[in-house]
């Protein structure tokens, strides 16, 4: 069941505030209602309210409301007042309403379009330029670094004036044992002998046993009540209509579900296992040889019966230098090159940064004998 509400209205011209909208004239100033905006109190048109929220809204009693109608105020063509819906005259210069040719609506509309317009036309504000920052110095700097280390990567670090204290030499031959060893699996693999088997557990199998019953806690929305808000919507003639609407409320119930979970139980499951024995090569020991001297030889073995020689052999060459400061340090080199190297001799050692190759080389940085970190 729609009301009707009283509206207000304020006079552009005096600006006396708060005037009823049943009222057609300025009570201040005289001036007959024509562009004014209505609205009700303590809120704009069109709003929604709570049951709670309507305590300052004045009702028009039934008798007030049917002499304001529901229809909004045409406009004098002559003189641009309002007048009622139900005035066939102009109250104010007597014009006839047949040659009125907007109402309070049409006004309000074609005023808000001329506002947008108005505000459309202002100038919008500059954006800021922003300064494009030059790329130039960052890109410079990165050429600068990239130079600067294939420079560096390009250069070495070159000992000189060393001289050589001594030569090394290393052989070893691995060799290996043929031993019987006692193991247990589930088969025998190829050279295995059975010495006895039994069963035993491999695995357990999760197996289905039986299914059990939980509670499980669940909630879900239910319609508690509904309740009652409020529209207003503007008449155009100085009063408002009032629709009650109503909605759901709901709240939140909880409750508890018996749900039901299998259970698993593990079963072992048997199998054969076997012990064994098995002849395996296995590593045991090496020959070694080693010397001060260019006299490389590789060592006796001395095999046993149940040995053999396996690979991989090992040999490795080496020479000491020290430097002025008498700094020492051990160097690599291949059979062939190690053997041209004697104790005493003098030699410049470089290091390129960038590949770490080391060489020996010549008062003309030629490249001699290439040589390893030990
Ligand atoms: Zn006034
Ligand atoms: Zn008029």
């Amino acid at each position: 069941m729609s009301r009707t509400v009283m509206g207000y209205w304020d006079c552009p011209v005096c600006g006396s505030k708060g005037i009823a909208g049943n009222v057609m004239n300025c009570p201040s100033c005289g001036r007959a209602r024509g562009d004014v905006q209505f609205y009700m109190k303590d809120g704009a048109e069109n709003s929604t309210r709570e049951e709670n929220e309507r305590g300052d809204i004045e009702y028009l009693n039934e008798e007030q409301a049917k002499e304001i109608g529901k229809n909004p105020d045409w406009y004098c063509s002559f003189c641009n007042s309002l007048n009622k819906d139900h005035a066939a005259f102009c109250t104010n210069c007597g014009a006839s309403r047949e040659s009125s040719e907007s109402n309070y609506f049409d006004q309000l509309n074609k005023r808000k379009a001329a506002e947008a317009a108005e505000k459309a036309a202002q100038p919008q504000p500059q954006a800021q330029q922003v300064k494009k920052k030059s790329r130039l110095p960052l890109l410079l700097i990165i050429l600068a670094v990239i130079v600067g280390l294939v420079v560096y990567m390009n250069g070495s670090n070159t000992q000189g004036d060393l001289r050589v204290t001594g030569v090394n030499w290393s052989r070893s031959i691995p060799i290996e044992q043929n031993i019987e060893y006692t193991e247990s699996d589930w088969s025998i693999p190829a050279g295995g002998t059975e010495v006895s088997h039994r069963q035993e557990i491999q695995r357990y199998d999760q197996v289905l046993d039986h299914y059990e019953d939980y509670e499980v806690q669940k909630s879900r929305q239910v319609l508690d009540h509904y309740e009652t808000y409020y529209t207003y919507s503007d008449n155009g003639n100085g009063s408002f209509t009032e629709v009650p609407h109503e909605r759901a409320v709901y709240r939140t119930e909880y409750y508890t579900e018996t749900e039901s979970r299998p259970v698993y139980v593990p079963v072992p499951r048997y199998a054969t296992k076997y012990t064994y024995t098995i002849w395996r090569w296995t590593r045991t020991r090496e020959a070694t040889a080693a010397g001060n001297d260019h006299d490389a030889y590789w060592p006796e073995t001395n095999l046993a019966a149940d040995e053999r020689e396996t690979t991989p052999r090992a040999e490795k060459y080496t020479f000491t230098v020290v430097d002025e400061k008498d700094a020492r340090r051990t160097w690599r080199a291949t059979e062939e090159d190690w053997r041209k190297i004697n104790e005493g001799d003098r030699m410049t050692i470089t290091t390129q940064r960038g590949s770490g190759e080391s060489w020996i080389v010549d008062e003309k940085g030629n490249h001699l004998i290439r040589v390893y970190s030990n």
